[in-house]
């Protein structure tokens, strides 16, 4: 389970959430979901310095990266500065790069591998937009970017690799997708991985579904074959919801 905090939070109310979801995770003996959490860049070391110093059991990582390791790149972060932080994970081509810094398949292809080489699992964001899904292209549409995301790429790499399913229409819309939504492109989803990466890696890979996940919504998601998780934007900051979908079942 994925809390995408997007760009929200300071580094004081960051200490505070995540205390208050550890405390309760603690408390409800949640220990056999993996619970990660997602925040800015200025909250990361204090998410580090929360999840090391009291050892919690929640993973984290940072919301994006630059595909280049270091250098005259102004303002962007590595995937080595995520890595000295402890980040495990690193979302990679959010639908809100996408479209509001015009990040194609290309880039989303070289930050997936910059962050493979600095031991990050990249959470791959893919999903079609309102159009594509009322023109019944959904299902290309997302394999191809699904292709073009780990072009180059081992079956042992792909299986490191996080594919989270993000129809556009259902982020922070409140939309969520139906089970049945889900699956259809989850499965096709796992489906392409077995015809390219062989079957063992499409089965080792975690496939997420996120879009509107809320508390209510998640048990009928996860009881889906190709759905192994959650990656949760807006009910993720809220510790009472996050921790409530985390123990989902
Ligand atoms: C997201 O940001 O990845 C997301 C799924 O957001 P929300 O849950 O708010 O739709």
């Amino acid at each position: 389970m994925a809390g995408n905090w997007k760009m929200n939070l300071n580094h004081l109310e960051a200490n505070l959430l995540v205390q208050k979801i550890a405390a309760s995770l603690n408390e409800q003996q949640l220990t056999d979901v993996e619970v990660v959490v997602l925040p800015s860049f200025t909250n990361l070391r204090t998410v580090q310095t929360l999840v090391d110093g009291d050892k919690l059991l929640i993973g984290y990582g940072a919301q994006d990266l630059s595909p280049h390791a270091k250098g005259a790149y102004t303002g962007e972060i590595s995937g080595l500065m995520l890595a000295k932080l402890g980040c495990q994970y690193v979302v990679v081509g959010h639908s809100e790069r996408r479209q509001y810094h015009h990040e194609d398949d290309a880039l989303v292809n070289s930050k997936v591998k910059a962050a493979l080489t600095y031991e990050l699992a990249p959470i791959l964001c893919i999903g079609e937009g309102l159009e594509v899904r009322e023109a019944g292209e959904h299902v290309p549409h997302v394999i191809a970017q699904l292709d073009a995301a780990l072009d180059g790429l081992t079956a042992a790499q792909v299986e490191r690799v996080v594919v989270a399913y993000e129809p556009v229409w259902a982020i922070g819309t409140g939309k969520t997708a139906t089970p049945e939504d889900a699956q259809e492109v989850c499965g096709a989803i796992r489906a392409r991985l077995g015809e390219a990466f062989g079957a063992t890696t499409a089965e080792r890979t975690r496939i997420l579904y996120g879009g509107s996940v809320k508390a209510t919504s998640v048990a009928s998601l996860m009881a889906q074959q190709d759905v192994d998780g959650a990656l949760v934007g807006g009910a993720s900051i809220d510790a009472e919801e996050w921790v409530q979908i985390c123990r989902f079942p």
